[in-house]
């Protein structure tokens, strides 16, 4: 038990994941670029603020653009706010109301259980994070970057390693490709808006992103709630005193590393640590 660490499905140190949001026609685009390296994402989404029709001015989507996108995706949709307002300004019953709504909506849309969330306009306050807290929400995506790779604790205050601007975005992502973690897994969490894209001209930066990170054997590419779900699975192993019997009482099989070997212990199964 002296070195013991999680690792993520199929024994893999590294896990990936995006968050997009708004629910733009970039998305499209961006979608496009993520599907040919496989890498997957979650697009945050006002289910109050869809487009009146195709011809619409601006960045949003139809209602039946959007479904048609996300629906036959292997990305997640989560929560943005109703109508995308800065929650920590707005009377509690006020916020409630923008996120179960915007939940609602969402979830009989898609026919889903959504149970993320990304913070519009970044802001929030402990009064927020207990009505997401209340509302079922698991997690919520801040505005913070870390610059890091550590597994978050607080999800309902989640930070990103980085924003796709940021200028140590490319130093960020070979030193997450070329790193070789031994001991606490990795998390390369990045977010941003896809039509940010289309206004500085530099679709390829994402593109050389998803060239350097994407289709490699040494990373998981996940959803924010596949992630959430697999620590969670992992966080519920129970265990002897001793450490070496485990037993996986959910239903995600998951990976430790014990003194450099590396275990599945499958759902509902019990391992031996030898
Ligand atoms: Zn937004």
């Amino acid at each position: 038990m002296s070195s013991r660490f999680m690792r993520f499905k199929d024994g893999k140190a590294k896990a990936l994941t995006l968050s997009y949001d708004d629910g733009v026609k970039q998305d499209i685009r961006l979608i496009d670029i993520l599907d040919k390296h496989g890498i997957k994402a979650t697009f945050n989404i006002n289910a109050g603020c869809f487009a009146n029709e195709e011809t619409s001015k601006g960045n949003r989507m139809t209602k039946e653009r959007a479904y048609s996108l996300y629906k036959n995706s292997p990305h997640e949709v989560a929560i943005h706010g109703y109508t995308h307002p800065f929650l920590d300004t707005l009377a509690t019953n006020n916020a409630v109301y923008e996120i179960i709504e915007d939940r609602r909506q969402l979830e009989e849309m898609f026919g889903t259980i959504i149970r993320g969330c990304a913070y519009p306009q970044g802001t929030f306050s402990d009064s927020v994070v207990e009505v997401l807290r209340l509302c079922g929400i698991k997690y919520a995506r801040t505005t913070i970057s870390t610059e890091g790779f550590n597994i978050p604790t607080d999800w309902l205050r989640l930070p990103a390693t980085c924003h796709h601007k940021n200028p140590h975005l490319f130093e960020l992502t070979d030193k997450f490709v070329e790193g070789q973690n031994i001991r606490n897994p990795w998390l390369f969490y990045l977010w941003g808006h896809s039509y940010e894209f289309d206004n500085d001209d530099n679709w390829d930066v994402i593109e050389r992103f998803a060239e350097k990170i994407g289709n490699r054997d040494d990373i998981w590419y996940a959803t924010n709630i596949e992630i959430f779900d697999y620590i969670e699975a992992y966080n519920s192993l129970h265990t002897s005193a001793d450490g070496k019997i485990v037993y996986n009482p959910t239903l995600i099989d998951v990976w430790m590393c014990n003194n450099g070997k590396t275990y599945c212990i499958k759902s509902g199964e019990t391992v031996i640590i030898d």
